[in-house]
């Protein structure tokens, strides 16, 4: 099974074209490191996703890449 890694610069999955992190990546993640080392992972991701996404809600990237690792 691929992984379900995100697809730049769309941050769709590859594996399931839902927007990145989609439910089976979180759980692949959230399996793979601690709460800790998650949330810097998912930072770095976010950091860049802003780059590579038009800019919308200040918040919108935040819950999609950030909220559900706490
Ligand atoms: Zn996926």
């Amino acid at each position: 099974m691929p992984d379900h890694e995100p697809e730049r610069p769309s941050w769709r999955c590859h594996c399931c074209a839902a927007p990145w992190p989609c439910d089976p990546a979180r759980h692949q993640l959230a399996a793979r490191m601690d709460r800790i080392a998650l949330a810097v992972h998912m930072w770095e991701r976010l950091d860049h996703a802003v780059g590579d996404l038009p800019a919308g809600p200040p918040t919108e990237l935040f819950e999609r890449f950030i909220r559900w690792t706490h």
